[in-house]
């Protein structure tokens, strides 16, 4: 008789086989057995099937092949947030001696990685203007392996010509990886556009409720599937299937979330260019932001995020005042999710000192009905002192 110890480990129950849910399982375990000793093999790749936990469970692969599916790549690697997307583009493509571009509106943490750490592995750096299109071409070297982009930047939400850059940067042999997380990988169509890699902070819109952090990155070639896998391997990046079961669900509703949120944020922005305080609105859609000729040729749409330039007469005060004024936006970084938020930058991380002062609130426009938010928004100014003489 098998003591009862044993049976906790080794049971005879069986529940019956064939439920078959709408909803994908939740797949956890780091082990995953193996018919037969003769069977057992460690290989990353999904061809090879089940392996390792780390590698991938049927609920993380099934994310991972959907986003892929989305974003029309050949295979998708799942890291544990968007951050850990960007670590694995820039580990897995470049080596000491490299010059990599990156656009100087790119997401802060990203300019860090490669100012703080690539930069001590030896890899040459450095930061152009996003707008810069064509005329990347004189910043090109023979060792130039890796062009980030990401369109629109962060905060300042300058929406690049990536298909110009995509042109530069293949003729001189060079590689281009972009932060898809505005487009949430299909408001640009990254791999039509001739990119070679994608990431997306799956945080942002595919999780959709702030409830998660997850990354990806998407890829087009076997020679980039080969090299991001084994990187990707080696640096352990572990995701946990049940956020990715959370994200598998946010996905489901992407489309009506993603509906709603554009023509919300659109009035709201619209509104926001009527007002007196406010010198500029950032948003791809309008004529304000720079690249919206771009954002009009190349995007399918447009998302929740997107920056207000208060004028010169709004001082620092008053611009905190106005967030603290606001009762349905929250203050906290992050965006995509179903909360509006707000949140004020005066200082930004940009090569030329002209362009790091800024008087900019950053909105990410959540679910709440659009006029509540514009009168939150109206209320908030006013409170602050910022509706009239402003201009
Ligand atoms: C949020 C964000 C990231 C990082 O994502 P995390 O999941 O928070 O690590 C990367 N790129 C952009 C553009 C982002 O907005």
């Amino acid at each position: 008789m098998t003591h009862w110890t044993t049976k906790l480990i080794h049971t005879d129950a069986r529940p019956e086989a064939g439920f078959e849910s709408l909803v994908t399982p939740v797949f956890r375990g780091s082990t995953t057995v193996f018919p037969r000793a003769g069977d057992a093999r460690d290989d990353w790749r999904h061809e090879a099937g089940y392996t390792y936990g780390l590698y991938g469970t049927p609920t993380t692969r099934e994310l991972a092949a959907r986003i892929a599916e989305l974003e029309r790549g050949k295979w998708t690697f799942m890291t544990p947030g968007g951050q850990a997307a960007i670590a694995l583009v820039d580990i897995a493509f470049t080596r000491a001696g490299d010059h990599v571009l990156i656009p100087d509106s790119v997401y802060g943490p990203n300019r860090q990685l490669a100012d703080k750490v690539l930069r001590r592995f030896g890899v040459d750096v450095e930061f152009y203007p996003p707008l810069a299109g064509a005329a990347l071409a004189e910043r090109m070297k023979p060792t130039t392996r890796l062009v980030w982009c990401e369109s629109p930047g962060s905060i300042t939400m300058e929406v690049q010509d990536v298909p110009a850059i995509v042109d530069v940067a293949h003729r001189h042999g060079a590689l281009v990886a972009l932060d898809n997380t505005y487009a949430a990988g299909v408001h640009f169509d990254a791999f039509a556009h001739g990119v070679d890699v994608t990431m997306q902070a799956l945080t942002k819109y595919i999780g959709g409720h702030s409830d998660l952090l997850l990354g990806s990155v998407t890829v087009r070639t076997s020679a980039e599937y080969e090299r991001l896998g084994l990187v990707h391997d080696l640096l352990g990046l572990a995701v946990s299937p049940d956020d990715c079961y959370l994200a598998l669900r946010g996905m489901q509703t992407l489309g009506v979330r993603l509906a709603a949120l554009e023509q919300s944020t659109l009035r709201i922005a619209k509104w926001l260019a009527t007002q007196d305080a406010i010198a500029t609105v950032l948003h791809p859609a309008l004529p304000s932001c720079p690249g919206h000729d771009v954002w009009r040729r190349d995007f399918t749409g447009s998302a929740s995020v997107f920056s207000i330039v208060f004028t010169p007469a709004a001082t620092r005060d008053a611009i905190l005042a106005f967030v603290d004024a606001l009762a349905l936006f929250k203050v906290g970084y992050s965006w995509g999710g179903v909360t509006s938020l707000a949140m004020p930058f005066f200082e930004l991380a940009r090569t030329h000192p002209a362009a790091r002062e800024w008087r900019l609130v950053r909105l990410n426009i959540g679910l709440e009905e659009t006029n509540d938010l514009i009168e939150d928004l109206a209320q908030a100014l006013q409170r602050a002192g910022l509706t009239d003489g402003a201009r």
